[in-house]
């Protein structure tokens, strides 16, 4: 079934299948544009507000403020082009369609789709990440724009790793004397402030999070909260070892972890440290004590360069820091788990080949 809409100008766009959809809308394909897609939200709280905002981002995605987020192919944003109404009154917008360039970034932190879309990426890869994520909260910061409701859902990445974003329609922004906030919340991707409050966010909120999914790009897709509490009382969500500090890398006794995991050690001391930082008694209790993404992406740069990095002798994808004198996979391996390289075989044994 197709939907028709119109753009402000009175331009139809014929809208077809349907590719994804969330709480907070549905993107359809768009007749005859390969490279775009649409988004209606059809259950928008306040369809006046939504369709403002929508029309504050169309218009500053052609103002100076944008200039150097949208830069470069591909571009990092989906952001806003035109807003379009339905016959019913529904609104939405059009957007650069990121799976052309993209994959959904929840591939990257589950290391066998990881492993299925990108057999090439290492952790070096990873690291090129983390930065180009940290880089483009930097960007988006720098020109007043906090992202709220950061997450795996709203982000994308490539085989070279640059990372995107989509869901802009959901930024805090302001725009002359009128403030958009963001008021959506997120299970595992939400500040100790705003977890179970009203509270609006702000870059340090933004900061927090970035540290998250850092941890988890280089940690196999290993949330820092991750874990069983070690003094025997039921574990009941991630939000609630942030809430109580349960966390390996700054309180190793608070938990209990899986064998599996990769191995906290194999973060190199300047990373630990901003880790430690953010997740910590201060940075958990103080949101602007902790590190902005500036600061993570000189740090995640520093270790992505070829003389910070080591390669493995006996698997070419166990890349890691050559602060650590042993390859961390190959004692992940040990284990029994694989994140990098080839799966199936012992450290220290020849593939045996099949009968
Ligand atoms: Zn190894």
């Amino acid at each position: 079934m197709v939907i028709r809409t119109w753009s402000t100008s009175g331009r139809e766009w014929v809208l077809d299948e349907v590719v994804g959809s969330g709480s907070e809308g549905v993107v359809y394909t768009v007749e005859h544009r390969p490279g775009l897609v649409a988004k209606l939200a059809p259950l928008a709280a306040e369809p006046d507000v939504y369709r403002l905002r929508l029309e504050s981002l169309v218009r500053q995605g052609r103002e100076p403020r944008t200039v150097k987020l949208l830069r470069g192919t591909p571009s990092r944003l989906a952001w806003p082009l035109e807003t379009l109404v339905t016959s019913g009154g529904v609104i939405g917008y059009l957007m650069r369609d990121m799976r052309r360039a993209y994959l959904p970034f929840e591939r990257l932190l589950l290391p066998t789709a990881r492993r299925e879309s990108l057999p090439e990426m290492t952790w070096g890869t990873a690291l090129r990440t983390a930065a180009s994520l940290a880089i483009l909260l930097a960007d988006l910061h720098s020109e007043g724009y906090v992202v709220g409701d950061l997450k795996p859902d709203n982000l994308w990445a490539n085989a070279e790793g640059r990372t995107g974003l989509a869901d802009i329609d959901s930024l805090q922004f302001t725009d002359g004397r009128r403030a958009y906030p963001c008021r959506m919340r997120s299970p595992g991707y939400t500040a100790p402030e705003g977890i179970d409050s009203d509270v609006l966010p702000d870059r340090s909120s933004d900061d927090f999070v970035l540290a998250v999914l850092v941890h988890q790009l280089l940690m196999g897709g290993l949330h820092p909260f991750h874990g069983r509490p070690a003094d025997g009382r039921p574990y009941f969500s991630l939000d609630d070892n942030v809430r109580n500090g349960r966390c390996r890398l700054t309180d190793p006794a608070s938990v209990v972890l899986p064998k599996t995991a990769p191995a906290a050690d194999l973060l190199p001391r300047g990373l630990r440290n901003l880790f430690a930082q953010v997740f910590g008694r201060s940075g958990r209790a103080d949101p602007a004590s902790r590190p902005d993404a500036a600061a993570w992406a000189r740090a995640l740069q520093t270790e992505a360069r070829p003389g910070r990095l080591t390669v493995c002798a006996r698997d070419e994808r166990h890349v890691h820091t050559v602060e650590r004198p042993w390859c961390p996979w190959c004692d992940q391996q040990e284990h029994g788990a694989t994140t990098w390289g080839a799966t199936g075989i012992r450290p220290g044994h020849s593939e045996v080949s099949r009968p």
